[in-house]
């Protein structure tokens, strides 16, 4: 075994959770180190979620990496519903009050974060094979892990599992102590990203008798569609004109008119999935982020919950260095998980009235149709659309 290291806090992952906490306990004066199994390539290869609420806006100018996102990212003050061919508009900045999302891939913020952190010196062990995480029941815990066929230990006051859903973290906790929600819903979304100009300005959100279409974006030149599909399609089935024509198929005459279609440059299937663990502290272990909760990518949910998660967990880790105070890590768990089952309702709401399930007969697209009519003829029904996807204010109803 190489010599063991002493760090604040082991950060497990460096995806978006692990690295925007690495940077909040580094300006807090922190010390950390994060375990990525994956080479740094890899994790910034991952095409994933592209909606920025303010709250983590505001988290990535508090710790000085948006810069490029204010330049380069897209402010969007509304999208669009196709419901039966008919599109209507919600306008989020009207009826919030004047709030809005920003259009930044996941992976622009990784790379401006990582970035950040290699700017500050900190480190980040990329290739870290077969971490485990020990004795966080105690007070001091460590990892272990292997690099270049090396074993290694780091010791340290606290264990933060960023690992994602299927990371070793929520997997080390003894089956008696979590309690875990689960929801599979019958279909997956097929998302091609494509070097074209989005066919509208705002995203386009589509219920059609073909099922659920997702016109996004990431950039005024960089085009990001998704289709539901079953479960059992796979990628190597849907061909870029195949795809093409499906999404026409599903959208209206002006949709279909000022589409532009061109070679993918990444296809891929996600299955959909509600889930939340509880809790999400274990003695010295916290989970943040994906490790702790999914939902289904309708809401634009995941990230922005990531985000709030390491906010909390950073807050109560600074309380307890500059106070020796327990307080906030011992109320993190609940503070986060008022916030997740928001976020995941509102997720769950939003896919249960865009898609077309599979055991439902015609009136159930008959009672989406109802209740979409419902919503946008009400202004307290389009409020309530756009104050959940705006992002719900920090410690809301708390
Ligand atoms: C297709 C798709 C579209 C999405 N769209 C949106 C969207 O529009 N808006 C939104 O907000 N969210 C969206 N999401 C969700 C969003 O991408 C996730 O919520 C976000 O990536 C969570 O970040 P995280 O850091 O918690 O987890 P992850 O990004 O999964 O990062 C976890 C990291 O831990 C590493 N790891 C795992 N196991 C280990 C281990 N044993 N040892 C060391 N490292 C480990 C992984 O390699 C990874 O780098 C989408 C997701 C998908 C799949």
């Amino acid at each position: 075994m190489a010599k063991s290291i002493h760090t604040q806090v082991a950060i497990i992952g460096a995806g978006p959770s692990g690295l925007l906490l690495g940077q909040l306990l580094h300006k807090a004066g922190i010390d950390n180190v994060i375990l990525e199994r994956q080479t740094g390539d890899y994790v910034l290869g991952r095409i994933r979620a592209g909606i920025l609420e303010q709250v983590t806006m505001d988290l990535l100018d508090e710790i000085g990496v948006g810069e490029r996102m204010h330049r380069e990212g897209l402010v969007h003050g509304g999208f669009e519903l196709l419901f039966g061919g008919v599109r209507h508009r919600i306008d989020m900045n009207r009826l919030t009050g004047g709030k809005n999302v920003m259009v930044y891939g996941q992976t622009e913020l990784t790379r401006d974060l990582m970035q950040a952190r290699a700017a500050a010196g900190l480190s980040t062990i990329y290739e870290a094979q077969d971490v485990s995480v020990h004795d966080f029941d105690g007070r001091t815990p460590s990892v272990r892990y292997e690099k270049d066929g090396k074993q290694h230990e780091i010791s340290c006051d606290f264990i933060a599992g960023c690992d994602g859903f299927h990371g070793v973290c929520r997997a080390s906790v003894g089956r008696g102590a979590i309690t875990e929600y689960e929801k599979v819903y019958p279909f997956g979304w097929l998302g091609l990203l494509s070097d074209t100009p989005p066919v509208s300005d705002e995203l386009i959100y589509v219920n059609s008798t073909r099922g659920f279409a997702l016109c996004s974006q990431r950039s005024k030149s960089r085009s990001r569609y998704y289709l539901q599909v079953p479960l059992t399609d796979k990628v190597e089935q849907w061909s870029d004109e195949a795809f093409w024509r499906e999404l026409r198929l599903r959208l209206d005459g002006e949709g279909r008119e000022r589409l532009v279609t061109g070679a993918s440059i990444e296809k891929s299937i996600a299955p959909l999935r509600s889930f939340i663990a509880e809790p999400l502290r274990f003695g010295r272990m916290f989970l943040a982020g994906d490790a702790g909760h999914i939902v289904p990518p309708t809401g634009a949910k995941g990230l922005n919950l990531a985000a709030t998660d390491v906010k909390y967990l950073s807050a109560a880790l600074i309380q307890y260095y500059s106070d020796r105070s327990e307080e906030g890590i011992d109320g993190y768990s609940a503070r986060c998980l008022a916030r997740i089952w928001k976020a995941e309702r509102f997720s769950w709401w939003f896919t249960s009235l865009l898609h077309r399930f599979p055991d439902d007969g015609p009136i159930v697209a008959k009672f989406q149709q109802a209740e979409v009519e419902y919503l946008l003829n009400s202004d307290a029904g389009s409020r309530t659309i756009a104050e959940n996807y705006v992002g719900l204010p920090l410690d809301f109803g708390q």
